[in-house]
C-alpha cells in the first residue's frame, strides 16, 4: 500500500483538476487577471502535489507529538513559489489577488493536506485587514518585508487574533458584540495604546511576526471602541502559553497568546479610527469565508482522490471495489457535491472581489502605490488619524451598502454550505470503506477531522446562518 501516491488517480480523473471546466465564472474575468489566476492556480497545484501530499501523513504525527512544531522549511517553500506574498499589491512585488484566488489556492492546498495548507491560509487571514486598511504606511511596510521574506527565504507570517477566552461568536457579529464579555482592552497613552488580556485558538499564533489584535478601549461599550492594532510578537509584553491539542487541522498550530501592557506604537494602529473595528471585522470576514468554503471543498475533493486509491487497490469478492457499479455511483455523486461546492464558493469569493477587493483595492487611493513617488506621498497622509479618516471617507463614499449585504451573504451561504456538504461526502465515503476508514494510511478519517473544523471556524455556521438571514433575507 502506498497511500501517498494517491494523486496519480486523481490524475487519471479531469472533473477534479480542471479548472477550465469546472468555473466558467472565472472566465468572465479580463485577460490579465484570469492570467494571474491561472499562474497562482497552478504553483498551488504543483506545490501541494511536491509538497503537501507526499509530506501531510508525517506533519500531522509530528505535530501530534509538538503542538509547537512549525516546519520552516515547509514555510520557506511556500515563501518562495509566491504562496505567501500573492495577496500583496502588485507595487509592491505581490500579484495583487483577492479572495477568488485565495479560494483556487486553498482548495488546490487542502486536497493534500488542510493543516499545512492552514499555515498559508491564516497568515492571508492576518494581512486582509491590513491590505484593506487606511493605515497605508503600516500595510507598505509590512507587505515589503512580507515579500523580501519570501524572496529571501526568511519568511514573515501573520496572525489575526480576535477570539477570546469568553467572546467567540459575540465578536464576529455585530448584534452580539454589545453585550460579549470582552477581556482584551487597549488603553490609549501618548504616542500609542498599551494593550492587556488574552486571545485563544489563534492559528499561527504561536510563529507570527505580526499579529492583528483586535481590542477594545472600554470593555463596557465593546462595541463603539473596537479597534485593530498590529502588534509585533517581539515587543515587550507579548507571550505564548500555550498551544492546543488540537484533534483537526493538527499541522496549523492554535495557540493562546497573552498580552501583557504591550506598546502599539499610534503608527501601528490599523483601524481608521477608534471603534471602527467591528466594521472592519466585517470585511475580514467577507473576505475569508469564501475562502473557508474552499478550504472544506479542497478536503472533500482530497477524501474523493483518497477513496479513488483505496477503491482501486482493494479487491471484494476477487474485483477491485472500483469495477461495483454502485461505488461508482457514490464516487460520481461525492463529485457532484465537490462540483456544487466549488461554484458555490467561488460565488462567494467572486462576489468580495466585485464588492470588497475591487473597490478596495482598485480604489485611486491604492493606485497611488503603483507610482513610486506618490505611493510614499500615500503612506505619509496615512500616518495620522486624520489622513487615514481622510482615506477612509474616499474609500466608504466607493463602497455600494447592497454589495456589502450581498457579499456577506454569500460569503456565509458558501462557508456554512461547503462546510456541511464536505462532511456529508467524507462521512459517506468512509461508510462504504467500514472500518478501513480508521485507518490513518488512507488519509478519510483526517479528512473529517479536518473537515469538522470548517464548521467551527470564520464564525460556526449557526452565526453564518444568522448572517445569511440577516443579510439575505432581513425581514
Ligand atoms: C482550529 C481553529 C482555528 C481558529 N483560528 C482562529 C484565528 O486564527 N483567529 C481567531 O480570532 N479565532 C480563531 N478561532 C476561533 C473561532 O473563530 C471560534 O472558535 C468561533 O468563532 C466560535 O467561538 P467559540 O469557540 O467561543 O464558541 P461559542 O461562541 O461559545 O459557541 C458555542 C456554540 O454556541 C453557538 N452559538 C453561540 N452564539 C450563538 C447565537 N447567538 N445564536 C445561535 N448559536 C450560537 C455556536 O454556534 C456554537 O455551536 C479558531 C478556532 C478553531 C477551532
Amino acid at each position: 500500500m502506498e497511500p501517498q501516491r494517491l494523486f496519480d488517480i486523481s490524475d487519471q480523473v479531469p472533473v477534479l483538476r480542471d479548472l477550465d471546466g469546472m468555473a466558467p465564472l472565472l472566465r468572465s474575468m479580463d485577460r490579465s487577471t484570469w492570467r494571474r489566476h491561472q499562474h497562482v492556480w497552478r504553483t498551488a497545484r504543483t506545490f501541494a502535489l511536491e509538497a503537501i501530499w507526499p509530506n501531510a501523513l508525517a506533519y500531522e504525527q509530528a505535530m501530534d507529538r509538538d503542538p509547537w512544531y512549525v516546519d520552516t522549511d515547509f514555510l520557506v517553500a511556500a515563501g518562495q513559489a509566491g504562496l505567501l506574498s500573492m495577496s500583496c499589491f502588485r507595487s509592491l512585488g505581490g500579484l495583487g489577488l483577492g479572495a477568488t484566488a485565495a479560494s483556487l489556492v486553498m482548495e488546490e492546498l487542502c486536497a493534500g493536506c488542510a493543516g499545512l495548507a492552514n499555515l498559508i491560509g491564516a497568515h492571508h487571514l492576518g494581512l486582509i485587514g491590513l491590505l484593506l486598511s487606511t493605515n497605508l504606511g503600516l500595510s507598505a511596510r509590512i507587505q515589503r518585508e512580507v515579500v523580501a521574506g519570501a524572496r529571501t527565504g526568511r519568511p514573515v507570517l501573520l496572525a489575526a487574533a480576535v477570539t477570546e477566552p469568553l467572546a467567540g461568536s459575540d465578536v464576529e457579529d455585530t448584534r452580539f458584540m454589545a453585550t460579549a464579555r470582552i477581556g482584551c482592552v487597549a488603553r490609549r497613552e501618548p504616542g500609542g495604546y498599551r494593550l492587556s488580556g488574552s486571545k485563544v485558538f489563534i492559528s499561527n499564533g504561536s510563529f507570527a511576526r505580526y499579529v492583528m489584535v483586535a481590542a477594545a478601549l472600554d470593555r463596557k461599550r465593546p462595541l463603539e471602541t473596537w479597534t485593530m492594532f498590529m502588534v509585533d510578537s517581539t515587543a515587550s509584553g507579548f507571550s505564548v502559553p500555550r498551544v492546543e491539542h488540537k484533534m483537526g487541522m493538527k499541522a496549523n498550530p492554535a495557540a493562546e497568546l497573552h498580552l501583557d501592557e504591550v506598546f502599539v506604537p499610534d503608527s501601528d494602529v490599523v483601524s481608521a479610527e477608534v471603534g471602527d473595528g467591528m466594521a472592519g471585522t466585517e470585511v475580514v470576514l467577507g473576505a475569508s469565508r469564501g475562502p473557508v468554503a474552499a478550504i472544506a471543498t479542497g478536503i472533500a475533493r482530497g477524501a474523493v482522490e483518497r477513496f479513488l486509491h483505496f477503491a482501486t487497490v482493494t479487491e471484494r469478492d476477487g474485483r477491485p471495489l472500483i469495477a461495483d457499479a454502485g461505488i461508482q455511483e457514490a464516487v460520481a455523486s461525492a463529485l457532484q457535491t465537490v462540483g456544487l461546492c466549488r461554484s458555490t464558493y467561488l460565488n462567494g469569493a467572486l462576489c468580495f472581489d466585485r464588492h470588497g477587493h475591487g473597490v478596495l483595492t482598485n480604489s485611486p487611493m491604492i493606485e497611488l502605490f503603483r507610482l513610486p513617488f506618490s505611493g510614499r506621498l500615500a503612506e505619509v497622509l496615512s500616518r495620522t488619524p486624520a489622513g487615514r479618516a481622510r482615506i477612509k471617507e474616499r474609500l466608504d463614499a466607493q463602497v455600494d451598502p447592497d454589495g456589502v449585504d450581498r457579499t456577506l451573504a454569500a460569503a456565509s451561504l458558501a462557508k456554512a454550505a461547503c462546510s456541511e456538504l464536505a462532511l456529508d461526502v467524507i462521512s459517506g465515503l468512509m461508510d462504504l470503506m467500514g472500518p478501513a476508514a480508521l485507518e490513518p494510511e488512507w488519509g478519510l478519517e483526517k479528512a473529517w477531522r479536518d473537515a469538522k473544523l470548517t464548521q467551527i471556524y470564520e464564525g460556526t455556521n449557526q452565526l453564518n446562518r444568522l448572517c445569511l438571514y440577516e443579510r439575505g433575507v432581513g425581514l
